[in-house]
């Protein structure tokens, strides 16, 4: 069974050189930008031949309280993470690989790994025991599209995104019914992230049946 799990990326850098590091899932929430932390312990790990920092599952985050530090001006990169979105227009999409409905952990928000039919279900990423009937419902999708010159690429859909496509409550509507719509999409602009493949918008015309 495959897991996603989240990776961000920071780089430090002085006058002599700079070295990446991996934030790791759930270490992630708990860095706001503007701010100071301590992470300790990292693990060093080669990549592409790269020595790289990343968080272990015993790395911990203490604030930083040195307000002289603090007072560094950070721009904001949200504006520069935009710049990596690509739209591709595609006459329709050549495959779909899944649809799933899932329930998300009421304490992580992470997708639950549903192997019981019991109400009782633990997170397999934070280890919190909760009522399945508590837990939201999400839905995704994983789709190929083909570029023009041949190349595919793999892209994933979520319910936000999913919704503007399809009618009525998307939690009522049968995986098999919304892959169906999915491969009647005609005409399609999947404006896309090229880092997580996340589509963020699309545009299409539909084939009337
Ligand atoms: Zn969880």
């Amino acid at each position: 069974m495959l897991t996603t799990i989240d990776v961000c990326e920071a780089l430090f850098a002085n006058t002599t050189g700079s070295i990446r590091l991996d934030v790791w899932d759930t270490i992630i929430p708990q860095l706001r930008l503007s701010n100071v932390y301590c992470l300790s312990p990292v693990g060093i790990r080669l990549w592409s031949g790269q020595k790289k920092i990343s968080t272990t599952i015993n790395t911990r985050v203490t604030a930083e309280e040195d307000k002289s530090l603090n007072a560094i001006a950070v721009e904001d990169r949200d504006e520069a993470r935009k710049l990596g979105e690509e739209v591709l227009e595609i006459d329709n999409i050549l495959s779909v690989e899944k649809v799933e409905h899932f329930s998300k952990c009421v304490n992580c928000t992470r997708k639950l790994v549903q192997v019981t039919s019991e109400n009782i279900v633990q997170c397999d990423r934070c280890g919190h025991r909760m009522r399945l009937s508590q837990c939201k419902q999400s839905t995704m999708a994983k789709i190929v599209a083909a570029q023009e010159d041949g190349q595919t690429v793999k892209l994933m859909i979520r319910k936000d995104v999913l919704k503007t496509i399809l009618d009525g409550d998307i939690n009522l509507l049968g995986e098999g019914e919304i892959t169906k719509k999915l491969l009647m999409l005609q005409n399609l602009k999947l404006k896309y992230n090229v880092q997580s493949q996340i589509v963020s918008e699309i545009d299409f015309s539909l084939i009337f049946d």
